[in-house]
Parts: structure tokens; sequence; C-alpha cells
């Protein structure tokens, strides 16, 4: 099966669909086209949603024989972040099999689990499987963006379509080393966002006297600093308790990681991408990303936007960021307007569910002595549209052990991405024996 799933995985890199963000990127299409051609050879029934043009999704069904068990859905997405060609090694949408290893832009987020999904679900059709519970296959696009033409608009138009009680998607089951077997995280929620526009009035004059002027650039360089400054209060939830306990980063580490008083010191002796992680998982972050102001060299600027990436935690809501705001900001929250632009409360599923039981059982099996371990994680995934229509959903997949924390972190949108093929072969054991444990 391994050779299915690295074909796939090729042609999937080389269609090459990069979302930019804008409307007219990604062009998913071409890849549910391949898609549709490989899992149509096994009669399965396709239904393709285009929700503008170009932006495909694609859904294959198994029907259960029993419309009151639960239902389980494999979703994959099918656009990929741009690159810079430059501190790549090889062609990034090459697709090529390099000692054992596919490359290319996707093979870890998320192409490699949308390709041995799709290799699962098909041998599971070639094979009868007859579940009780409806298995169902999506290929999403726009995850790379904001789901806007992918899970969030088959939830807001065609629910009965793609809704599952339980959904697995991206990330996680990189194997973290333990002495009594290797820890597999899974993602069980993610941190929500609140971006916003602040916006810093002033009083326009003439540049050519300046002293005692009201200037709004002046004062965002002020609000930019107050924000890079702030320290918001640290919280030691449960699921950053159970991934550190799980994990056990040794007695002294962990003491030093579930301790909401000093954990922020510790995160500037940690290394860097520990430290990141630590940090973002357990603080509201507040990074200024875009600014924009003044009309001409010789006047003061009377107004400047500052836009704002902050992430917020398990169960914030806008009046505690807002809170928060105007704690960093000082005497200054007078003179600013904040107009919040995208706002996603964060999302989590219990772990006390059957998905889990059933995905520990099956990943046990795959990979000896292996347990699982819950993370959240700090950026963002379609799982979040599933949890709030009420779907328990997780991130997970395989990797063999030639894959480290390190190396999944760093080709996350970042240079080299590759996968190899053992860990194709892995993930795609794991959704066949999965849809068994679950639906059957
Ligand atoms: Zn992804």
């Amino acid at each position: 099966m391994s050779a299915e799933a690295t074909d796939l995985l090729a042609h999937l890199i080389r269609n090459e669909c990069v979302n930019d963000g804008t409307r007219e990127s990604g062009f998913e299409s071409r890849s549910v086209d391949v898609l549709a051609q490989y899992l149509g050879g096994s009669g399965l029934d396709l239904e393709r949603y285009e929700a503008q043009p170009g932006r495909e999704n694609l859904v294959a069904r198994i029907e259960g024989s029993d419309p009151t068990a639960p239902t389980l859905l494999f979703m994959g997405h099918t656009d990929v972040v741009p690159v810079n060609p430059d501190g790549w090694s090889r062609d990034p949408f090459g697709g090529e099999i390099v000692d054992g290893e596919v490359w290319g832009r996707g093979a870890v987020d998320m192409l490699n689990l949308t390709a041995t999904m799709a290799v699962a679900f098909k041998q599971l059709a070639d094979e009868g499987f007859t579940p009780r519970g409806t298995l169902i296959y999506l290929a999403v696009a726009d995850e790379e963006n904001l789901g806007t033409w992918g899970a969030e608009h088959l939830l807001d138009n065609e629910r009965d379509a793609v809704f599952a009680d339980y959904v697995v998607t991206e990330s996680g089951g990189f194997q973290m080393p333990h002495a009594d077997g290797p820890r597999l995280p899974v993602i069980v929620g993610e941190k929500g966002s609140y971006w916003c526009r602040i916006s810093v009035r002033g009083t326009p004059g003439h540049a050519s006297q300046p002293f005692r002027t009201d200037n709004a650039l002046v004062t965002a360089a002020e609000v930019v600093r107050r924000l890079a400054e702030y320290k918001p209060p640290t919280m030691i939830h449960d699921t950053w308790r159970r991934f550190i306990e799980g994990v056990d980063f040794g007695p002294e580490w962990n003491a030093r990681l579930l301790d909401d008083a000093t954990l922020t010191e510790f995160c500037e002796e940690l290394p860097l991408g520990l430290a990141r992680q630590a940090h973002a998982c357990t603080h509201t972050t507040f990074a200024p990303t875009i600014i924009h102001g003044g009309t001409k060299t010789n006047v003061i600027p009377d107004l400047v936007d500052v836009e704002v990436d902050i992430r917020t935690l398990p169960g914030q809501k806008a009046a505690d960021i807002q809170a928060m705001l105007a704690d960093a900001l000082g005497d200054l929250a007078g003179q600013v307007d904040v107009t919040p632009f995208d706002e996603n409360e964060s999302t989590a599923s219990p772990t006390d569910s059957p998905m889990w039981d059933a995905m520990a059982n099956v990943s046990n099996r795959l990979v000896a002595n292996s347990s699982l371990v819950p993370f959240l994680t700090v950026g963002a995934t379609d799982a979040r549209f599933f949890r709030r229509a009420g779907s328990v959903a997780y991130g997970f997949g395989l990797f063999s052990k030639k894959l480290s924390f390190d190396d999944y972190a760093s080709m996350f949108h970042g240079n080299d991405e590759r996968v190899d093929i053992e860990s194709l072969e892995l993930s795609t054991q794991l959704w066949h024996a999965l849809a068994h444990e679950l639906l059957a």
C-alpha cells in the first residue's frame, strides 16, 4: 500500500495548490480531480462541492448499516502554504522520492495524511467493508487560510454530507521518546484567535514644527512597545498538565513547566523551539504584525492602524481579551479604538471518548508500547468548525521514529519539507484499523 500512498502524495505535491490567502489562489480542484480519479475506481459515490470557482471539496462515503451508530470522518486538506524556493535543497513542488523520503511542500502539512486517508478508504471500499456507522472521507480546500471555502462552507451549507460524530484530521502522532515507550501527542484542542485593529488617533499638523504635536505614529510606536512588553498571566490548564506529565521531561523540568509562578522565567532558559511552544500554550499571546499610517512626509499623521494577532486560551471570551488590552495599553487606552475583525473562541474535545480509546488501541498495536498524550495546538485547524458543530475532533496521524519533533516543527510551513515512506505506511494502517475498531 505504501507505493500507492507515495504516488498519490507526490501527485498532490506536484499539483502545487498554494493558498496565498486570496480567493483566486489554491485551485484545489486539481487535487480533487486526482483524488476522485483514484477513489472513483472503486465504485464509490463521490460528491464534489465547489465553494468558489476552482475551489472544490471532495466527499466519499461508505454508508453504515445502523443509522444510530456513531459516524467517523477522515478529513484532509489539499491546499498548502507558499514557499521561498531559495531555502530549499530540492524543487518544493517536484514530489521527488529520494532515499525513502517524499519531498515537497505539504509532505507533513498535511498532504501525507490526505493521501494516506484516501488509500485506507479505498482499501476499505475494495475489501467490501460494511460498517455499522458511516465512514466519510473529506478532502477540503482553504484550510491554510480561514477555511472559508472548505470546512466552514461545508458545515454551513452541506452539513448532512460531512458531519460526523468523530473527526480526525491534522496533526500530531510524532514519537516522543520515553523510557516506558513512545508518547504520541494528539491534538485535542486549539487556541482561539482575536484578530484586531488598534486605531491610534492624533492631531494633524505641519511636520516642519513637530514640537508638542500629537503624532499618531509616535503614539502607535508606544502602543506596539507596550503590547510587546505585556506579560499576560500564566495559565496551567489541564491539557498542558497532562501533556507534561505524559511526556515527562524529568522531575525538575516537569515541576518548572507546571509552576505558574515561574514558568515565564523558565521559558527564558529553554531551547528556543520548546520555549515558544511552552509560552504560547500557557499564555494569551499578543503579536503586532501590521502597521499602516501617515499620508505625506510633511504631515503629522492623525491616524495609524496597528493590526494585532491575539491568540486566546481555553475559556477566554472577548471581554477577557479587552480587559488585557486595557491593562497592556494603560493610559493610552483612551487614545485608541480596538476593532476585532476575526474572533474564534478556543475549542477542545474531551479525551474520555470511544474515539480516543480506539486511537490508543490501534496506535499501540502499530507503535510498540506507545501511549497517547493530549496536546493543545497554538495554531488553528479545521477541527474547530467540527467541534463547534458538536463533533469530537482530534488531530492525529502516525510517524516513524525517523522524524523527530524538532524536524517536524521546523518543516511545518518551513524549508525542505519531506516525509519518509515508513510514516506513510504507518498512517495508512492507522486509518484502516481505526475504521474497523470504531465502526465495525
Ligand atoms: Zn495543515
